[in-house]
């Protein structure tokens, strides 16, 4: 067996001890006669698992005690409409409206689907400079009485990440509950819970397999749906279920809690935070000493987890991509809207994989810069 350095943006890489784990674990689960696949999800052996990577999840990111943890379905792009679903049914304003800060390809996707449901306000959108830095909070023009406030905090395919929180208190509308896509770099740093109404994501980027995505919701906002949302996906339904109103993707949640062992194990957040910097520098400082290679995005908002380049002579990609993967280095093509390369460097890319790839770099920048 020989396993490459994956550098894809989701599903992503995950880390070898999780992966050996599941194996060991898959025909029998802890002496239970059974693998994780085949459990009941109401039997006493998945319940404990579930539990578990609750409590987890909320030790990693100190969820606070009125946030409830949801698991779900239907990934992220799902909850672009479940959120305006969830949130609609308590607006000063009629029709009600949503504010969208659109900083990329999601965020862009998120307000979209929003339209469906609500009259949406984009307070701010950085397309005209193609997505390559965030407007300020101060640039924001946001509705008198919106909904909610809905940013996506690391925009995958433009590699675009805030490092600052919003503050809303801070513009007048403390009871205006700020929604978070985080999908891609949830638990790549310790965030700060209390300043957002709801968190959500796939699990596929920096968590586990597709399949399960998570919502981390304020109790108090839970009273706010639409009667029309279908009752699989009402946070209230779901949270009083235990995220069990109906068969919860099992597996996928079992390897999240086996991601979310793997962390605790290897120092929680703070440790990753330090490990995700060193290796955005090492990528990042090597492209920015190189007139081969170009990147875009303004630097006190570059993505830690997904950074996308260009080669200046993109005639060359081709050759660049096959080199990459004749040395083990995977799936770092960029996204078919942006093109170019895109390194997605996950919790689970080790520094070596990182270095793996700055020496490519650089030997394909001898051989053909
Ligand atoms: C991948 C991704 C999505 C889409 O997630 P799905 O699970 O495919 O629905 C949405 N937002 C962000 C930020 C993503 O990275």
């Amino acid at each position: 067996m020989k396993r490459g350095f994956n550098f894809s943006p989701g599903p992503g890489t995950l880390p070898l001890e999780v992966l050996e784990q599941a194996a060991e674990e898959m025909l029998d689960w802890c002496g239970t006669g059974m693998g994780v696949m085949e459990m009941s999800h109401r039997g006493k052996a998945f319940m404990s698992i579930l539990n578990q990577a609750q409590d987890d999840l909320r030790e990693l990111l100190m969820v606070p005690d009125n946030y409830k943890i949801l698991f779900m379905q239907g990934g992220a792009v799902a909850e672009n409409a479940i959120i305006p679903m969830n949130l609609l049914g308590y607006c000063a304003e009629t029709p009600p409206i949503a504010d969208y800060i659109v900083t990329g390809f999601w965020s862009d996707k998120s307000q979209k689907e929003a339209r469906r449901y609500c009259n949406v306000n984009i307070a701010a959108s950085s397309e005209g400079r193609h997505f390559t830095h965030l407007p300020r909070q101060e640039e924001w023009k946001l509705s008198q009485d919106p909904a909610y406030i809905h940013i996506c905090t690391n925009e995958t395919i433009h590699g675009v990440e805030y490092f600052w929180e919003p503050d809303l208190p801070g513009v007048g509308l403390p009871e205006v509950p700020l929604v978070a896509d985080v999908s891609s770099h949830i638990l790549s740093r310790p965030m700060d819970v209390s300043k957002f109404g709801v968190m959500y994501g796939g699990a596929q980027k920096n968590i586990g397999p597709s399949g399960m995505t998570f919502v981390i919701v304020r109790e108090d906002l839970l009273d706010r749906a639409l009667p029309i949302c279908p009752s699989v996906f009402t946070w209230k339904t779901v949270a009083e279920n235990n995220s069990m109103y109906n068969t919860p993707p099992t597996y996928a949640i079992y390897i999240a809690g086996l991601v979310f062992e793997w962390l605790k194990r290897n120092g929680g957040l703070k440790a990753m935070e330090k490990q995700n910097v060193a290796k955005a520098q090492l990528l990042y400082g090597y492209l920015d000493s190189s007139n081969f290679y170009c990147t875009f995005v303004e630097k006190d908002c570059r993505s830690r987890m997904n950074v996308p380049f260009f080669l200046h002579d993109d005639a060359l990609n081709d050759k660049f991509f096959a080199g990459a993967e004749s040395y083990g280095l995977l799936q770092l093509n960029g996204h078919s809207s942006v093109g170019g390369v895109r390194a997605s460097i996950y919790n689970a890319m080790p520094l070596a994989g990182v270095q793996a790839l700055v020496d490519y770099l650089r030997d394909f920048e001898r051989i053909h810069g």
